[in-house]
């Protein structure tokens, strides 16, 4: 008990480094990841905007409900990831069953803040102070949270909201800027690159043949990611992502073209397959983080 006094109140380095590698720590953080995938997995189902409500809906109220019977979910069954399991993926009272999405959304997002908790306290900042840690922690943890949110809201829409890509490109900014040794050029020249390098590319394409190649939500994406590592962060995930996404869609049109005898869309026709990019830019971007620092010895000689 007193370890835990003397950590909330002082964050003694030496009880944090013993008590910030535990696993409890670790247990704690999953939960934590868990229940945003859960805040998610409502975002990425209300925020999108549908014939119904042109704006998209609020994402506090109504409460979650069953999209069969219309049934409230009642508060134990809102547990993140449990909850999914010991109803197994059905409506309690009409065993509509969920899309096992929800699952992988909350799974993704608990996997994604122990990754980004363990690269923060045990790889990249092990000799930071306590508070700098967790403020590290907290900052890409928000911008993991970010990216999920953006990969499916695109997956299923092909839409990238300005209305969370408008507030993100100011808010990682700032939050940037709370890091040591943080320049108030570097966020400011990679929100200029991610949006800039995308009006080239979308526009030219544009020019050239005469169909959209790329979205200027892809360039908000980009604007997020530099607003918060700089340019650097923007060519490679530009890059990373164009290479992977190239091989998926090679990959999908070539299944697709195999299986279909009926050509069911215009893009089909003409050979195409639409694939967003915003989630190839959102993984390059997530890999971006978590190898930064050996990119930076590799990639040295380049800039
Ligand atoms: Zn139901």
């Amino acid at each position: 008990m007193t370890c835990y006094r003397a950590l909330v109140f002082s964050l003694d380095p030496e009880l944090w480094a013993v008590f910030s590698t535990s696993t409890s720590a670790y247990a704690f953080v999953a939960l934590l990841g868990a229940l945003w995938g859960s805040f998610g997995n409502v975002c990425i189902y209300r925020w999108p905007p549908s014939d119904e409500f042109p704006h998209g809906r609020s994402v506090v109220a109504p409460g979650s409900h069953c999209f069969e019977c219309g049934a409230d979910v009642r508060w134990y069954d809102n547990v993140p990831l449990l909850s999914y399991l010991w109803l197994r993926g059905a409506c309690r009272d009409c065993k509509a069953s969920f899309s096992p999405r929800y699952l992988l959304v909350e799974g993704a997002a608990a996997m994604l803040f122990v990754a980004a908790y363990h690269y923060v306290v045990a790889i990249a900042f092990i000799s930071s102070s306590p508070w700098e840690q967790l403020l590290r922690f907290a900052i890409l943890a928000c911008f993991l949270w970010v990216l999920l949110i953006i990969t499916f809201i695109d997956l299923d829409h092909q839409l990238i909201l300005d209305k969370l890509t408008y507030p993100a490109i100011p808010i990682f900014y700032g939050l940037g800027l709370l890091l040591p040794a943080a320049s108030v050029g570097t966020g400011l020249v990679g929100i200029a690159a991610g949006y800039v390098v995308v009006r080239i590319i979308s526009d030219g394409f544009w020019l050239l043949a005469g169909r959209e190649g790329m979205g200027y939500g892809d360039g908000k994406l980009l604007a997020i990611i530099g607003a918060l590592y700089g340019w650097k962060a923007v060519i490679v995930s530009l890059f990373l992502g164009a290479f992977v996404g190239t091989i998926v869609s090679i990959s999908m049109l070539a299944l697709t073209r195999g299986r279909s005898t009926e050509a069911d869309s215009e893009g089909e026709r003409l050979g195409r397959v639409a694939v967003p990019f915003g989630p190839f830019l959102a993984t390059a971007a997530v890999v971006y983080v978590f190898i930064e620092d050996d990119l930076e010895i590799y990639l040295a000689p380049l800039w």
